[in-house]
């Protein structure tokens, strides 16, 4: 039998990615795709929307056509593989306090075509994190990776909170900075947003310790809180002020129909209370990890004991929630559709993250029901750390994000000169 050849053979119908005169193309337009956006509010199926839907569908089929007009220049066509696909977290695994870790750009490369195999691999984001909107973190990303980043593969630890939007009108929105975060919720459809700066402008004795600054006090909204009913809480990123947003959060779960001002007497009428995400710690540029999000829900979950005597029920999105992973997969599915024209599931995805119990432990937990394979991936950048046994434990442990991209690669190209040799045997 001759020796395999190195680049991966084509099986079923290859996929091409764009083809470009080799006098037109620049480094950027060959190394990536044509650019398709999808926003995740499509992936929702909004009947409202569908209008708007098929309308960017259509210019998102005529960029693929016209960008599939072949060329005689064409000097090569790049392989899109349709057997895998990977997913990555963000902080602590891209990015680490802000700052781009090392090989995170040499490991996008290789999945955009830079590597032995001769072939480009399809990625999404999903990441717990948030305050911003979805487009705003893509041009972020965009810069600091050093390529382009959609919104069609991106999802935050808030992006689930948009289909909320149906049901409650008037929310409270805490965290994030300044005004940011009403900015999200408002872009999610939601029509009546508060926030603790309106809450606070409103009476300032609500927190005896916290006042509004000039800017602050500009930019919240007058209105009388004793008229207004709060649906819902909504916590879309880290609190910039535990004290004053806990104590306004306590304010209405303990009060009637989240009036503020009045007190429920068994303390259950109050709003219901969400969370983008549960991680309790996470990796920025300080050498130890810093308390989050999660470490938020379980302080208010102890306030609201000790105060009430009562168990508080809160809902937390994002990793490790199954909901997240079912979310990624739709936008997976349809990043691959839109930008590669791949209609059916990959066998395997590849989910790097650096947080066991968010990334780890949602990885795996949805490996065992799905149909096809997720496989998780640890990088030791982040918040695991090297001599401590994570709790959920991942397929295979590395160094960095470009060790998980080879490792991936590497495991897939292993997988297919197997099945070319168990082909060659069966034939001799
Ligand atoms: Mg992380």
């Amino acid at each position: 039998m001759a020796a395999p050849s190195l680049a991966v053979p084509v099986q079923g119908n290859p996929r091409f990615t764009r083809r470009l005169s080799s006098r037109e193309a620049t480094r950027d337009s060959l190394s990536q795709g044509p650019t398709v956006v999808v926003p995740p509010q499509q992936l929702m199926g909004k009947p409202s929307e569908s209008h708007e839907v098929a309308a960017s569908m259509e210019i998102a089929r005529h960029e693929l056509e016209s960008s599939r007009t072949p060329s005689p220049h064409t000097p090569s066509e790049t392989i899109v593989t349709d057997k895998y696909a990977f997913a990555f977290d963000i902080d602590g695994v891209l990015i680490r306090g802000g700052e781009v870790i090392p090989e995170a750009k040499e490991a996008m490369k290789m999945l955009n075509g830079e590597n032995e195999y001769g072939i480009k691999v399809p990625y999404i984001f999903v990441t717990n994190g948030g305050g911003k909107t979805e487009q705003e973190r893509c041009v972020q990303l965009s810069n600091q990776l050093q390529l382009e980043v959609s919104p069609g593969q991106f999802i935050c630890g808030h992006t689930p909170m948009r289909e909320m939007a149906q049901k409650y009108t008037t929310v409270l929105v805490v965290g994030g900075e300044g005004e940011k975060c009403r900015h999200v919720a408002e872009g999610y459809g939601f029509k009546d947003v508060v926030t603790p700066g309106d809450i606070i402008k409103d009476n300032k004795d609500t927190t005896p310790f916290r006042k509004l600054t000039e800017t602050e006090y500009q930019d919240s909204r007058a209105r009388k809180f004793s008229d207004v009913e709060i649906e819902a809480i909504f916590v879309f990123a880290d609190s910039r002020d535990w004290a004053a947003d806990q104590q306004i959060i306590l304010d209405l779960l303990m009060s009637k129909n989240g009036r503020l001002g009045t007190r429920s007497e068994n303390f259950d009428e109050g709003p219901p209370v969400f969370f983008a995400h549960n991680d309790v710690v996470w990796s920025t540029s300080h050498d130890l990890t810093r308390i989050g999000m999660g470490a938020l829900r379980v302080s208010l979950e102890a306030m609201f004991k000790a105060v009430t005597g009562k168990e508080l029920k809160t809902t937390a999105f994002g990793k490790p929630q199954i909901g997240t992973f079912e979310f990624a997969t739709r936008l997976l599915q349809q990043w691959r559709k839109d930008t590669h024209q791949i209609d059916s599931p990959p066998d395997t995805v590849y989910f790097v993250g650096d947080t066991p119990e968010s990334d780890i432990r949602g990885t795996n937990d949805y490996d065992s029901i799905v149909g096809n394979t997720w496989y998780s991936i640890l990088v030791r950048t982040g918040v695991y750390r090297d001599g401590t046994k994570p709790r959920f434990p991942p397929k295979v442990t590395v160094d960095n994000v470009l060790e998980a991209v080879k490792h991936g690669m590497r495991r897939e190209y292993t997988k297919l000169l197997k099945a070319k040799m168990e082909e060659s045997a069966v034939e001799e």
